[in-house]
């Protein structure tokens, strides 16, 4: 039996958020309702080229804004990938997210939800603070998030994520504090902590290019480490564990489709734009929204493809698994690549244990506190040419 991951990824928002980068969009409903039957075709072909051996055991609904549709088009998604792919079936799987944000989400659809079989729902929050909710152009206020959030509990969901960001323009140590204090108390069983990072062609690159009248005052270099070392210390007080850089879970709620990715568990990625990691080849479909309708599952939409070499292979163990907090397993590189860590990054290993970024406790390989604080250096030596 070999796992897979599959990834729906529904790429429209009430309104495009400042900070946002994905391919998300607003459309009506005709569009919309073209968009579901193009991804079930596509989930239908190519479900053809997946052997038995395949059990899925995690779905994600990602976006965009996955809540924004209406609930039953998630159940006949659901219901397309149950009749054309294998599902392994336990107590805590498959696991099946689907991202929601406040305001686009009500009791009904929720229980639409539980229903389809989701059980487990990703609520994006960023700040409990308005002004910062504001400046993100979020659509909600963080009563309706709380609103959201009671709704979701009523409805019986036991596993909710919560994201948070720091590094919002004008955000003071003391109200990201209050944020994550805030969101402490709501108790849920896992946490989601990034810094706002300004990609190019979003509403505030744009904005900070052009210096327009919006005030970006960003937090500085010392700022932004106080958040992120404040993050880990409270939420480790609260009894969340960090499994990955920026995510954090009470135990056992560790995401299994995130962690899926650091692990490179093949999965497979419908609708517009979506990534897959499939027999050793990555690819992305097609980012047009138009052309993924016309043509998903009556001709390829994959763009992209890249056959992985042995080296890729290698570079990808290493770089994605030594984002999680436990590190990568020696002997798994060993059983899966047949050489040792030390003879294809013996050079690199060697350098970060010396500058104590990296800890070697004899079967695995892990970041230390300070490699975890400049990771995205440490683990960019693991590409191979
Ligand atoms: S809700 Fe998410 S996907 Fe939609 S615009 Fe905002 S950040 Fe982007």
């Amino acid at each position: 039996m070999k796992r897979l991951g599959l990834y729906v990824h529904i790429p429209f928002c009430a309104k495009k958020c400042n900070y946002c980068d994905f391919y998300s969009l607003a459309c009506g409903e005709d569009e919309k309702k073209a968009y579901i039957e193009a991804l079930k075709r596509e989930i239908r072909e190519v479900s053809k080229n997946v052997n038995d051996e395949y059990r899925v055991y995690t779905i994600y609904f990602g976006g965009g804004t996955p809540s924004i549709i209406k609930a039953y088009y998630i159940k006949e998604i659901l219901d397309e990938i149950r009749s054309h792919f294998k599902l392994y079936e336990d107590d805590f799987f498959p696991e099946i997210t689907i991202e929601c944000n406040p305001r686009t989400v009500d009791i009904e659809k929720l229980l639409v939800y539980k229903e389809a079989g989701i059980n487990r729902i990703s609520l994006g929050l960023q700040s409990t603070n308005d002004d910062e909710l504001r400046l993100l152009g979020r659509i909600h206020t963080y009563e309706d998030f709380l609103d959201s959030y009671a709704m979701v509990r009523k409805s019986g969901f036991t596993n909710v994520n919560i994201d948070l960001m720091s590094a919002i323009p004008n955000q003071k140590i003391s109200t990201y504090e209050r944020s994550l204090d805030e969101l402490i108390k709501l108790n849920p069983e896992h946490i989601s902590s990034y810094s706002l990072i300004i990609e190019e062609g979003t509403n505030f690159y744009q904005k900070y290019a052009e210096n327009a009248p919006l005030v970006m005052d960003l937090p500085s270099e010392d700022e932004d480490r106080a958040m992120y070392e404040l993050t880990s210390f409270r939420l480790a007080e609260a009894g969340y564990k960090r499994y990955e850089i920026s995510n954090y879970a009470k135990k056992g709620y560790h995401s299994r489709h995130n962690t899926s990715y650091w692990e490179r568990v093949p999965y497979l990625g419908f609708g517009v734009g979506a990534s897959s990691l499939f027999e050793n080849e990555r690819y992305d479909n097609v980012g047009n929204l138009k052309e993924y309708i016309k043509n998903a599952g009556i001709s390829d939409v994959r763009r992209n493809i890249t056959k992985l070499s042995l080296r890729d292979e290698m570079s990808e163990f290493m770089f994605l698994g030594l984002r999680l907090i436990d590190g990568i397993s020696k002997q798994v590189f060993t059983k899966i690549f047949t050489f040792t860590v030390d003879e294809i990054f013996g050079d690199v290993v060697k350098k970060h244990i010396n500058n104590e970024l990296l800890i070697d406790n004899g079967d695995f390989l892990k970041l230390s506190d300070r490699g975890l604080d400049i990771s995205n250096y440490v683990l960019s030596d693991f590409l191979l040419d």
